[in-house]
């Protein structure tokens, strides 16, 4: 009986190391920085090594933290926070314009292990809006913080404030006069701006960032990333500046839990990016979680289910990224492209853009 007891209490005891262990070499991290009308014909070398190097680089920052034993929320932070300071994506320095000509971000994470979450909108001042929405769910009673009240926590978080001039990029300004324009709502890149960039009319020269930014077509220039950790624990953030000509304070789903951004240790994590109306109204992200839950679905079924069936019935367009506590990746987008990729626990990297790389 003894002997029994000792054996429980010994097992007991290596059982957190045995987990450690088993999760070790399931350490992942997934990225997205947009869908959209991303395809061979509309991308020049430049553009996309450009593209590549920035996602690579955003990889290796999260495995390097995985690697080192952080958790998952630290790699999705440090991940996201390389795609933040590109002006190549649609979140923080490169943050598309409202209609009133500013820059209104919106962030969310979520913790998988105790489906703790946080979330900023319509930020202006925050350099880095992914930290904000973590100092939100650390440091706040609260779920989600939005505008001057949001920014003022952030400072008072001693997080990096800037002026709102840090996120002006002429590429963005530029987009936001053509969409004026046409009096419309644009997701950050369409076939119109691209046409307008090459023939470098409408709104005055061409330069080398337009080039690398907009003349790929329509895009869902938001960034995402989820991961699991060797501790087992799932974790997914999302960071973006929007739609182009959007309303004032006009939020869209990355900032809401559920929509744009969940993740729950039992299912998945997840971090969506597209047509934001259309993924709220549709609840993407705890859908594919749902499916997993009380279907039983793997998260490759339950993500094709949402955004190749779903969104596709109800006209939404845009993908996601999706990993479950096995390591296991989905990534399905009903778009042209989506720019993607993974590491693995072994270093393994593989960053994708187009559709027939599927
Ligand atoms: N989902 C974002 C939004 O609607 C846009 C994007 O993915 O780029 O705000």
């Amino acid at each position: 009986m003894k002997k029994l007891l000792l054996c429980a209490l010994l097992a007991l005891m290596t059982t957190p190391t045995i987990f450690a262990q088993d999760y070790k070499d399931k350490i992942t991290l997934v990225i997205h920085g947009g869908a959209g009308t991303i395809t061979r014909q509309n991308m020049t070398p430049e553009r996309e090594k450009a593209y590549k190097e920035a996602l690579t680089m955003a990889l290796l920052k999260g495995h390097q933290v995985l690697k080192q034993g952080g958790t998952s929320l630290e790699a999705v932070e440090a991940a996201v926070r390389v795609m933040e300071d590109s002006p190549l994506f649609n979140a923080g320095k490169g943050a598309v314009f409202t209609s009133e000509g500013k820059n209104e971000m919106d962030a969310a994470v979520m913790n998988g292990k105790n489906l703790m979450a946080g979330a900023v909108a319509s930020v202006t001042t925050v350099k880095n809006p992914i930290r904000a929405a973590i100092a939100v769910m650390e440091s706040s009673p609260h779920v989600m913080m939005m505008g001057k009240g949001a920014e003022l926590f952030a400072e008072k978080q001693g997080l990096e404030i800037v002026e709102p001039s840090y996120f002006h990029t002429e590429a963005r300004y530029k987009a936001l006069e053509r969409a004026r324009k046409e009096e419309k709502v644009e997701l950050d890149h369409t076939e119109k701006e691209k046409k307008a960039v090459k023939k470098g009319s409408k709104t005055g020269a061409v330069t080398p960032q337009d080039n690398l930014i907009f003349t790929e077509g329509k895009k869902f220039g938001t960034v995402g990333c989820v991961a699991l950790d060797q501790y087992g624990n799932l974790a997914a953030g999302t960071s973006t500046g929007g739609m182009t000509n959007k309303r004032y304070g006009r939020v869209g789903d990355a900032p809401i839990i559920g929509a744009g951004t969940y993740a729950n240790n039992t299912t998945c994590a997840i971090s969506a990016t597209g047509h934001g109306e259309y993924f709220i109204r549709s609840v993407v992200a705890y859908d594919v979680s749902a499916l997993m839950e009380y279907k039983g679905l793997s998260v490759q079924q339950a993500a094709d289910e949402v955004v190749m069936k779903k969104l596709v019935e109800r006209g939404g367009e845009g993908g996601l990224i999706a990993l479950d506590r096995q390591g296991n990746i989905a990534m399905p987008f009903n778009s042209e492209g989506m720019y993607r990729g993974y590491v693995k626990a072994d270093g393994t990297i593989e960053v994708l853009i187009y559709k027939e790389e599927r």
